[in-house]
């Protein structure tokens, strides 16, 4: 294993719109790299800038041959900047932040000290200094990275992350969005590379606009989101679970909307409501039954009555279970009556789950013939 002190270190920021701060940037980064004593180089990815971004980092360049610039024509998105940036850079490990001041680029120096021991080293924002939105927002985003990707880090998108150059340039990447960095962390992961995750100062935006909060990035973001799930990268329970969880509505829809179109359009069903529920409730479960079989745990064996059978001794436990934790819900442990109906449906969900993907649609279920019975075959 490599165990020798990095000597060369690509250092770029993703530029948008940022003339009142890629100069103050660059010129912070420098004063750090030359205190570090390495071989660097500063890239200044300019993401398609309207303002004069583009000016500034060309003369910047022009001056310092430590200071390279790449262009995207039009704007392209974070993620597309980073890619660029990875994609551009030469030394051994690369530093990226962003260039809007949010950091503090001196805090670079401690991370440079968890290398070579760790191949990837993040910054974790503590605190985060943004609006109470975005802090809700990136909360939610981190939890559905973990839900659906089984990512486990403390702050996706906190943009001071160092790496070794040639372990990131290898990712097949797909996304371009804000995205990226998620998918970037989801792919080491699955290479099972340990990350070091340090805490790292953060301060509000003062000059430029901030991006991460439009509209059209956060629609991109979610697309992005779903095609990477949907893709080999969702981790195949939890896409199952997801799928499971729809049917499970869908089912519930039209079982209550049968219900509620057969007892007041049919005069007969207005009567023997019983029926009308009979009904409903067959034709959502027939629903559920084949849409989780081919969909959800895309089975392809011929269907078997036995299969039917244990879907039906299922659902009969879950209607026993959904009573019965709701009563514990609000008769024992007194919660509020809508406490106890969510508590309820989430254990009967739970059990719908588990007894569906281990039991009525398991691939071959093990029967343990009783001696008795092997013994009267053998003797035939
Ligand atoms: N950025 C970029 N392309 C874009 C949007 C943003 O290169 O399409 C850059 C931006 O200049 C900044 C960094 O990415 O250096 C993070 O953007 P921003 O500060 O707007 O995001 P936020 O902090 O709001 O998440
Ligand atoms: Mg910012």
């Amino acid at each position: 294993m490599d165990t020798e002190k990095p000597v060369s270190l690509s250092v770029f920021f993703p530029a948008y719109n940022e003339e009142a701060n890629i100069e103050n940037s660059v010129a912070e980064a420098e004063m750090i790299l030359k205190k570090l004593g390495i071989v660097y180089e500063i890239i200044i990815v300019n993401d398609g800038s309207r303002d004069k971004t583009a000016v500034i980092a060309d003369r910047l360049a022009a001056e310092n041959d430590c200071i390279k610039v790449v262009h995207h024509h039009p704007n392209r998105g974070y993620g597309a900047a980073l890619w660029s940036g990875i994609q551009a850079a030469r030394y051994q490990y690369v530093f990226f932040t962003d260039a809007d001041l949010q950091f503090d680029l001196s805090e670079l120096a401690i991370l440079m000290h968890f290398v070579p021991e760790y191949k990837v080293v993040l910054g974790y924002r503590a605190p985060r200094r943004d609006p109470f939105l975005r802090l809700l927002n990136a909360k939610a985003w981190n939890f559905l990275n973990r839900f659906l990707f089984g990512l486990k880090v403390k702050d996706i998108d906190c943009a001071f992350k160092l790496m070794d150059r040639e372990l990131v340039a290898s990712l097949p990447i797909k996304t371009r969005g804000a995205m990226m960095t998620a998918e970037m962390l989801i792919r080491l992961q699955r290479r099972k590379v340990v990350f070091k995750e340090i805490p790292v100062s953060h301060f509000p935006r003062v000059e430029g606009e901030a991006t991460g909060a439009k509209p059209e990035v956060i629609l991109r973001a979610f697309k992005e989101l779903w095609v990477l799930f949907k893709g080999r990268l969702g981790a195949i329970g939890r896409r199952q679970l997801v799928r499971f969880a729809a049917v499970g509505v869908a089912n519930t829809l039209i079982d209550l909307g049968l219900y509620y179109v057969l007892t007041r359009t049919v005069p007969f069903f207005s009567v023997h409501m019983f029926v009308a529920k009979a009904l409903s409730f067959l034709t959502g479960t027939v629903f559920s039954f084949f849409v989780n079989r081919i969909w959800t745990f895309k089975k392809q064996t011929p269907l078997k009555t036995a299969e039917l059978i244990r879907f039906y001794l299922s659902v009969g436990v879950a209607l026993l279970i959904n009573l019965l934790s709701l009563s514990f819900f609000t008769k024992v442990l007194h919660l509020y009556d809508l406490i106890g109906v969510i508590g309820a449906t989430v254990v009967t969900f739970v059990w719908n789950f588990i007894a569906s993907k281990l039991w009525v649609y398991a691939e071959s279920v093990p029967i343990k013939r009783p001696r008795f019975f092997k013994r009267r075959r053998n003797l035939n």
